[in-house]
This record gives structure tokens, sequence and C-alpha cells, in this order.
């Protein structure tokens, strides 16, 4: 297994929202370190990946979200190291503002490097509010979209397709790309992990994407997608070679982290992916033990392999530390 990047992540800056979906499971609390410290573990390993000739140096991620009062500064950090938080921020979940205090918001990232930023709409208001957990979260992200390109910056909205918003989808489309200036609109479907799986029940069939009309289908890129019943028909699931490693930075291990170097810290992170991945069985072996061949919901292959880990897990009351869930060092397996 090769590990291909390693990014260090500290939940310190707590969400405004609990989206139903988060894969972060946010319950609007901060789960970090202090900024600070996270921040000097993320130099030592930056220096460290240097040194090696990492062909991609480790990054360090602040969130849960961009509500924080070290974010001009870490924008500053981003772009000292080359990262893409230097130019990019993800804008979900931050304090509510009005209008005014939200051009002053967005001037100084303006002011800070940041060139595009991305907001997420669920579906109509009441919808979006209700999945956001959040009064007032649509109407915001909507000023923040519509205001977003007076300041120079590009607004990339994203928009999640399950069954419960297909019939809203044509006017949230309408409403987004009627905003002057308006960047690119992206449709994904749901990752099924973190609180992710709670969308199974809604997870879209190739049918439900043909009812859409054409503009909105054509904002939704299903090239890595197929039902479960292609995935099982099509032969053998693809086992993964590679991993992402997140390091992430919680009160219960910085200070195991601070007297370790970067070398053991990688070793120990990959140890607990290499434990989780060794209690579960292979891809395929889960895909007969668990493939639905008549299942015409769409799926990236991950979100199979995560769907059915979750089973075997339940079903064999394994309690092992879980590596999929990205408030705990975490690795995405490709
Ligand atoms: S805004 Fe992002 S971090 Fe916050 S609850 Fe929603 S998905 Fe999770």
């Amino acid at each position: 297994m090769q590990t291909i990047s390693i990014g260090i992540m500290n939940l310190c800056a707590p969400c405004g929202c609990a989206c139903r979906y988060c894969l972060l499971r946010s319950c609007k609390q901060a789960e970090g370190v202090d900024y600070e410290r996270g921040k000097r573990l993320a130099e030592r390993f930056f220096a460290w990946g240097r040194d090696k000739g990492l062909p991609e140096p480790p990054f360090y991620n602040v969130g849960f979200c961009a509500e924080y009062p070290q974010l001009l500064e870490n924008i500053a950090f981003n772009r000292a190291n080359g990262w893409i938080g230097a130019r990019f921020l993800q804008c979900n979940g931050i304090a509510i503002r009005p209008e005014e205090e939200t051009d002053r918001w967005l001037s100084r990232i303006k002011a800070a490097g940041i060139e595009r930023i991305d907001t997420t709409f669920f579906g109509d208001r009441a919808c979006h509010d209700a999945f956001a957990a959040r009064d007032g979260d649509y109407d915001f992200m909507l000023l923040l979209a519509s205001r977003a390109a007076a300041h120079g910056i590009v607004c990339a909205p994203t928009v999640p397709v399950t069954r419960e918003n297909l019939a809203m989808l044509p006017e949230l489309i309408d409403t987004l790309e009627a905003i002057p200036g308006i960047g690119p609109i992206g449709c994904f479907l749901p990752d099924h992990r973190g609180r992710g799986h709670l969308l199974e029940p809604y997870r879209v069939t190739p049918e439900d994407v043909a009812g859409l009309p054409e503009h909105v289908r054509a904002l939704l890129d299903l090239r890595r997608y197929k039902t479960e019943a292609e995935w099982l028909a099509d032969g053998p699931l693809p086992e993964y070679t590679k991993r992402a490693l997140l390091i992430t930075l919680r009160a219960d291990n910085i200070d195991l982290f601070e007297r370790m170097t970067c070398d053991e810290i990688v070793a120990y992170v990959e140890g607990l992916d290499d434990d989780y991945y060794r209690a579960i069985p292979p891809v395929n072996e889960l895909a007969q033990m668990y493939g639905e061949p008549a299942n015409r919901r769409l799926y990236r292959v991950r979100d199979l392999f995560w769907k059915w880990q979750r089973r075997y897990i339940k079903e064999h009351g394994l309690r092992l530390y879980d590596v999929t869930d990205e408030r705990n060092c975490a690795a995405v397996r490709s």
C-alpha cells in the first residue's frame, strides 16, 4: 500500500452547521487542538517532506470551517507553502453575517489572496436549512455567492443530488445561474462515508438522473459512477493500492505526536490503517457477501466498499479504530 499524500488536519474551528451528510459528522463543536500548536507540527512536516523530496509536500488543513481568528494568517501560511488554501476557500458553515459585514469579510479574504470560493446548496430554502441544521443558511450562502463577484472572487457552487432534492434542482440551478458573475456550478452524489450513509435510501438511479432537465444533467459528472448492479456484473472490483493519509490532531494524540518524529507519526498512522483493513475482508469478498445484484442506485466503487465495511463491522461486532472517520487519523484508499 503506497502512501501518496499526507495531510495534517486540525478541526479547531467549529462549524455553524451540522449537515445531514457531513463526512466530519459536525455537531457544531471544535474537536482539534490550538491553531498554533497544529501549525507548528505542520511546519515540521513541511520541512520533513521537503528534505525527503516528496513529490507532494504535506499540507495543513484547518476545519471544520473557515470561521476562526487565524484565518488570514492561515491563508498566508498556505501561500508560503504553495498549498491550494492560498487561493481557494470552502465557505460552508461560517458565521451568518449581514450584507455589509459579508462584503468586508469577502474583501479581507480577497486581499489575503483568495480567488475562488465554494458554497453548497441542498435544495429550496426550507430543505436547505433543515439539511444544514441552521435557519438562514440558504439565504446567507446565496448572499455570499451573489456578492463574491463584486470582490473579484469566483464563487463555484456545488449541489448534492439525492432523491430528496431532485424536484427542487431545476429551480435551484436556475436561481444560481441567474447570479451575475457566478462561476461553474457542479452537481455531485454524496459519499457514503461519515454521516453520508444516512442518505443511502435517497441515492439516485440512472432513471432518476434521466428525468432531470438537460441543463441540470449536464452539471453532474457520472464518469466514475455505476449502479451497484453494474459494478457487480462488470467483474472483479479494483483492489486499492494507494492511500492518502490524514494526521488528524486531537487532544488525545497531540502530546504523543509532539514527542515523535515525522517518520514515527507516519508509521503510526499507516499502522492504524493497516490494522483496520486487516480486520476486514477484501472488497471482492465483501461484494460476494453483501452485493445486491438488483440495486440500481449509483455509487463510486469506494462508496460500495464503505457500505459493505459498515455492515461487516456491525455484523461481527468489531471494535476498530475507524480510519474512515476523518475526525480520527484517517486514510482514503484508492
Ligand atoms: S458545512 Fe461542511 S463541515 Fe459543516 S456540517 Fe456541513 S458538511 Fe460538515
